[in-house]
Parts: structure tokens; C-alpha cells; sequence
């Protein structure tokens, strides 16, 4: 797909053929199996200064926590009796869970569970990464936001595009899935970027790639800005299933947040992953990346009955199985 079609369908106008193609292209990859996955969010400890995240660390106004080691492990007990056979182990930047410690926990996750471990705990050093991938770690996040070099700057003031874009290609050489993603509608961002974006991203050959409009969060520099339309998020989903056929893309939480029944949308749109947070009650609204994230009061078993009879009632499968991929890089 050339970058002016990419641009004509971010345009609108072909919607109802664009998102029947990008659902025709799901079931040819994955049947009608929709994959589920529960997050434990267990640092909302961030060095990082993103200026559309509520967890950046200038940001004095939240509340910070960190589960213990053992918090962790029962929530992924909890995770995995409720039948979910992936854990995603998420956090902002934190030194404090250093590689051996982060280490531990993934091995201790593989002996109890037979389930695929995900790590996105940002940017770690190479020996990290291989590390926790010796211990049992299957899929990394490493979200790039955007593949503009300028704008990244601009998002990620202290941030290198080149390291992080080297990160994603050691975790490529390391085996891990691995998976990045873009926001849709961050300042400054136009039709014109999202396209090469697209592009970009889809050049990496990964195995995960998500899309999620921007959120104005207003404890961030970003917070009077307009938010992300969520029909282009929408749109830039169904276009990356198009160009990464057998990529899992998840319907983000964000589209959930800015969009009524925004999961339902996504999956019309393309998406086969649908994720949740497990996170204890008592700490989970503070993982407060946007407003309105982690915002639901009912349990995360009530959350995951509800999810999977939203699949079903779309005529679709709530999986049980791991829902790994291996995308060909050639
Ligand atoms: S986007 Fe991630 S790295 Fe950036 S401030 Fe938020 S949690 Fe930290």
C-alpha cells in the first residue's frame, strides 16, 4: 500500500470497506479467535518525562505505588485461575525492579503457570533484556508513540529515538515477540506522519503493534491539547492489520476510554487482542497513564466474564490459548 492510499483511507470515506477488509484479513490469520490478556500494572514509578503521561516523574500530583514482589505473583495467580494464558507485567521506567529482580519474578511466574509472560517496562539495557528473556520472558512492549525522529523529541524531551529503535531490534535478536505501537493524534502529528508512521512501523516486521488516540491527561504539558480522533485511530488499526496480517493488535484501552463500546469498534476494525487490567483494586486507578485508565470499579473476573461475552455476542471466540506470533522477518 502506497503512502497517498494510506493517506486517502486515513481521509475517511471508505470506512465500512476498509474495516470489512481488515475484519476478512483477522479471520484468514486467526480464525475467529480473539485473544485475551490480563496486565499487571506494578509500578506506576516512572523516570521518564513524556510529556502526554500522567506518570511522567515531574508529576507530583499522583499517587505512586509499587506491588511487592509477592502482590505480584498472586495477581498473576488470580490472572491465571481465571483462565487468561498471558500475563502482561507492565510499569513505568523504575530502576527499583532491577534485572535481577524482574528476573526473578518471570521465573517464578514459569515455574507456577504454564502461560506466556510479556514484559514493558520501557528501555532496559541489552543485558537486561536477554536476561529476563533466559528466564522464561516471551514477548516484549517497547512502544515507539511515533517513528518521526522530530516529533519524538518533541513527545520524549531526555529520550533518544535511535536507542529506543536500537531496544526494539535487540529484543528482535533476543527471540523475544515483540511488539511496539503509535499513538494516533499527539500534537503535531498529522494525516501526512501518521502515514509514514504506519509505514515505518510496519517495516519493522514485528509481532505486536498497537494504535491508541492520544488522551490529553491535564497534569502534562500536553493536557489543554486536543485529543486523538478515535475513527482515525480506528482507521489506522484496520490499515496496519492490512500491511501486518498476522501481527497481533489489541483494541487499546484508550479507544475503550474516548470511544463508547471503543472494543467492540477495534475488533470490527481488525483488532484479535483484547487486554485488561488485573491489578489489584486497591492500587489499580492509580496507574493513571491517561484519565479514565484503570478507572473500572468491578472485579477483574467481572471485567473478563463481560469481555468474553462482548466476543461471543460478536459471533466470535474468546480464546484460551497463549496467542502467540512469530511474524517472518526474512
Ligand atoms: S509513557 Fe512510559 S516512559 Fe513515558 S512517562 Fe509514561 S510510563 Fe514513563
Amino acid at each position: 500500500m502506497r503512502r497517498n492510499e494510506i493517506i486517502t483511507l486515513l481521509q475517511g470515506g471508505s470506512d465500512a470497506s476498509l474495516f470489512e477488509m481488515a475484519r476478512a484479513q483477522r479471520v484468514a490469520s486467526f480464525g475467529e479467535e480473539i485473544y485475551l490478556r490480563g496486565i499487571v500494572e506494578f509500578s506506576s514509578h516512572c523516570r521518564c518525562r513524556c510529556n502526554y503521561c500522567g506518570l511522567r516523574a515531574p508529576n507530583d500530583q499522583i499517587h505512586r505505588y509499587r506491588l511487592t514482589p509477592s502482590e505480584i505473583l498472586s495477581a498473576v495467580d488470580e490472572l491465571a485461575a481465571l483462565g487468561l494464558a498471558t500475563v502482561v507485567l507492565q510499569g513505568g521506567e523504575d530502576p527499583f525492579y532491577d534485572m535481577a529482580s524482574v528476573g526473578d519474578i518471570v521465573s517464578q511466574v514459569k515455574r507456577d503457570h504454564d502461560i506466556a509472560v510479556t514484559l514493558s517496562l520501557g528501555e532496559r539495557g541489552s543485558d537486561a533484556f536477554a536476561h529476563w528473556r533466559a528466564c522464561g520472558a516471551d514477548r516484549y512492549l517497547l512502544k515507539m508513540e511515533t517513528m518521526n525522529e522530530a516529533l519524538y523529541g518533541q513527545f520524549r524531551p531526555g529520550c533518544d529515538f535511535h536507542r529506543r529503535l536500537a531496544g526494539v531490534r535487540t529484543l528482535q535478536t533476543l527471540g523475544y515477540e515483540t511488539g511496539s505501537g503509535i499513538i494516533t493524534g499527539l500534537p503535531g502529528m498529522t494525516l501526512e506522519t501518521l502515514a509514514d508512521d504506519i509505514l515505518a512501523i510496519t517495516a519493522l516486521k514485528l509481532d505486536m503493534i498497537s494504535a491508541g488516540p492520544f488522551v490529553p491527561h491535564h497534569q502534562t504539558p500536553f493536557g489543554t491539547q486536543a485529543g486523538g480522533d478515535p475513527r482515525i485511530a480506528l482507521r489506522t488499526m484496520a490499515i496496519l492489520r492490512l500491511l501486518n496480517p498476522t501481527a497481533n493488535i489489541p483494541a487499546t484501552s484508550a479507544l475503550e476510554i474516548v470511544e463508547k463500546e471503543g472494543r467492540r469498534q477495534g475488533i470490527d476494525a481488525g483488532a484479535n487482542v483484547l487486554m485488561f487490567s488485573v491489578t489489584p483494586e486497591s492500587v489499580r486507578k492509580n496507574y493513571a497513564i491517561y484519565p479514565g485508565k484503570n478507572q473500572e470499579t468491578q472485579s477483574a473476573a467481572h471485567t473478563i466474564t463481560n469481555a468474553r461475552a462482548l466476543i461471543r455476542g460478536m459471533g466470535l471466540i474468546p480464546s484460551t490459548s497463549r496467542g502467540g506470533v512469530k511474524v517472518d522477518r526474512g
